[in-house]
């Protein structure tokens, strides 16, 4: 009998929309003809100056090491879209790249936790956190918003949940699964609550860019020195530049906990592929004409989306101001009958949403927000459409 593995590992679930989508992947290598609505990045390629960017850096010889926590030129790129973007002032030396901002959010929790300290994550949130979270041995504390509360956690409900073991808290503005964006006020509230009882926050912003109708993004660590001294803001080229699978993230923070994240990276992944930081380089310093014109894109989609869904019976969605998500409310189907099934929670109604309705969607239990099944609106206008149109057609005819 071979001795037991890590119990901080074991503990780290696999993603419980694993099921759903692994069940899609089958139907559609099937060849049924199934719609997609789970993805969490864009439909659009990468635009055409930054693939040349990554290009001219292999045919240039850009193809050895880089310094651990990024090359130079890449972390005051990140420090001038700091400026322009959020409002906030770094030097090179508080940025850390990393392997997408995923990991930055990864390496930021290992280097504030020590085992058993809490985590408090604003929730409905991504599902990565609270397993990042244990797997640096600490605790996740979820506080959650309701549909009412436009899904975002008040200032009050944050101190009520922070004891003398929270260490961090987690915030996502724009939120992926909501798209719900935190106004000036409610950051501020809840920086108030941070600062007073000394907790780091862990600023996830990286739908910074994706924000509609005008409305002000407000990075958190513009809201003053007490307050950025204890912010590690994450960002990163995924979502703003359609770059999903070139894997760069950056995280801004003070000096000393930036220095230490940079030493995790040194010996643990190094920095991402050269040729990607080339590209995430022209990303962030060329033209952001093309990211304004997806972001135009996204909103007609939302638009659309969010106007048909909430003319469907027995369905409905609030306005997302950010982001590219949709949280579709479902509890009218809660404890009833479909296709001879009862449906007990989102999932189930995922499930058979799936199965009969033939569209893959992401039931938010995971995300602490059981009753709501997320649509990702990064497909396009006919898919949209053909998704809503199976959605009538699956509540008719149950
Ligand atoms: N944060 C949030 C809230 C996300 O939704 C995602 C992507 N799903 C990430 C971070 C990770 O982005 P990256 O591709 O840069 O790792």
């Amino acid at each position: 009998m071979l001795k037991p593995i890590s119990k901080i590992a074991s503990q780290v679930q696999a993603s419980t929309t694993l099921a759903i989508d692994a069940m899609y992947k089958q139907m559609k290598a099937r060849g049924e003809d199934v719609v997609g609505f789970g993805a969490g990045e864009p439909d659009f390629p990468t635009p055409e100056r930054i693939k040349a960017a990554g290009i001219a850096a292999i045919m240039g010889d850009h193809t050895r090491y880089t310094p651990a926590s990024g090359l130079p030129s890449l972390k005051e790129a990140a420090c001038l879209r700091l400026k322009l973007d959020c409002g906030v002032e770094y030097t090179p030396d508080q940025i850390v790249v990393a392997s997408g901002a995923k990991h930055n959010v990864y390496i930021a929790l290992m280097t504030l936790c020590n085992p058993g300290d809490e985590v408090v994550i604003l929730a409905p949130y991504w599902v990565s956190y609270s397993e990042m979270v244990q797997q640096a041995g600490a605790v996740p504390v979820i506080v959650a918003a309701t549909e009412a509360q436009q899904f975002k956690v008040s200032a009050a409900q944050l101190e009520a949940a922070i004891t003398e073991n929270t260490k961090v808290v987690m915030l996502n503005s724009p939120s992926n699964p909501t798209g719900m964006v935190y106004s000036r006020e409610e950051l501020q509230a809840i920086a108030d609550v941070c600062v007073r009882r000394n907790v780091y926050v862990i600023a996830d912003e990286i739908y910074c860019n994706l924000i509609y109708d005008d409305l002000e993004f407000v990075s958190f660590a513009s809201l003053g020195e007490d307050v950025k001294e204890r912010t590690i803001l994450i960002n990163g080229v995924s979502k703003s530049y359609a770059m999903t699978g070139w894997r760069v993230g950056y995280a801004a923070a003070n000096k000393q906990i930036a220095k230490v994240m940079g030493n995790y990276l040194s010996h643990s992944t190094s920095a991402p592929s050269t040729v990607s930081q080339y590209a995430a380089i022209e990303a962030l310093t060329g033209t952001q004409e093309d990211i304004n014109a997806m972001r135009l894109e996204f909103q007609e989609r939302r638009d659309h989306l969010v106007e048909r869904m909430n003319r469907i019976e027995g369905v409905s969605c609030l306005r997302p101001q950010g982001a590219f998500y949709v949280m579709m409310n479902m509890e009218s189907f809660i404890g009833k009958e479909m296709y001879g099934q009862m449906i007990h929670d989102d999932v189930d109604f995922a499930k058979l949403f799936l199965e009969k309705g033939k569209v893959a969607t992401v039931p938010c239990s995971s995300f602490a927000a059981p009753g709501y099944i997320r649509w990702s609106y990064a497909t396009s206008m006919r898919e949209i459409d053909k998704g809503l149109d199976r959605l009538e057609q699956f509540i008719k005819n149950a």
